[in-house]
């Protein structure tokens, strides 16, 4: 860069000094890169809790004074967004004091409908420009055995793909349907694609496709890494299918909890 010293022929002790300096001022310029990136990442990560709960309040601030039930939900979804922040912050702070974020798996008893329909009717709240539509082929509840709000945050990293690719025609498939001993989540839009090349790279760290057509989208490459690592944590699995130009569909699958998971976690 232009700050860095010229190297200077001849005197031992200048050059060195000068190496010295080049070296503290690339250092300072990686760091500053990183910080950069950090802060990127915090805002991109708390746009989406935020959102739906500038939502849940407006809707408060207008109805729900006089409508309990609109009052009830508004401040149980806030109160959720804001756990979910908590688990964000925690991550971010995680991931600023070393380079490799700790995942915390914790095995609970997560009901996976009512998650992703409540993710439904959040996506439908912050992006109304846009239509979704949810095809539930469950007639009960599912329990399934992850973390809540990692389940929640692997919805919303595939969710906002969805959008964010889609930029002809606004329309995004959600479905939840059960086999055998898993439940598996489809959600499918009609944007850019991919080629078949691509949807063998976009699971690795920091991996986007064709740079220039998304940079100007935001983001980083991670998301879908870091859904690919927490489902395999929670023995379940992503894929993915595209078609340049046609859309993509992602389908998570996780295995069905079972009681005795519960006692042995007692146990233990
Ligand atoms: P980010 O979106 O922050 O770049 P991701 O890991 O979530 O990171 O995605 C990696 C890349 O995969 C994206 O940059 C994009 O090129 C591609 N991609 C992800 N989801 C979709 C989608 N629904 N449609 C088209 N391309 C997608």
């Amino acid at each position: 860069s232009q700050s860095r010293i010229d190297i200077p022929d001849g005197n031992d002790e200048l050059t060195h000094l000068s190496n010295v300096f080049n070296d503290m001022l690339d250092k300072m310029q990686l760091y500053i890169e990183q910080q950069k990136q950090f802060v990127e990442d915090v805002s991109h990560e708390l746009r989406t809790p935020v959102a739906v709960m500038e939502g849940h309040l407006k809707l408060l601030n207008r109805w729900g004074k006089d409508d309990p039930e609109i009052l009830d939900e508004s401040l149980s979804a806030s109160l959720q967004e804001i756990d979910r922040m908590k688990t964000l912050v925690q991550e971010m702070l995680d991931l600023s004091r070393a380079e490799q974020v700790e995942i915390h798996y914790k095995n609970e008893k997560t009901p996976i409908r009512q998650i992703v329909l409540q993710n439904y009717n959040n996506f439908k709240m912050i992006h109304p420009d846009f239509d979704f539509i949810l095809d539930d082929d469950l007639d009960q509840e599912i329990y399934v055995s992850i973390y809540r709000n990692h389940l929640e945050q692997i919805l919303i990293i595939l969710l906002d793909n969805a959008v964010k690719y889609s930029t002809k025609r606004k329309e995004v498939h959600i479905s939840i349907a059960a086999q055998e001993n898993t439940v598996q989540v489809a959600i499918q839009d009609y944007g850019e694609g991919m080629t078949q090349e691509d949807t063998e790279k976009i699971f690795g760290r920091f991996y986007r496709v064709d740079k220039a057509r998304s940079r100007h989208k935001g983001g980083n490459g991670l998301g879908l890494s870091i859904a690919k690592e927490l489902l395999k944590g929670y023995r379940g699995d992503i894929s993915v299918e595209s078609v340049l130009d046609h859309g993509s569909i992602f389908r998570i699958t996780l295995p069905i909890y079972e009681e005795t998971e519960d006692q042995v976690t007692k146990e233990s």
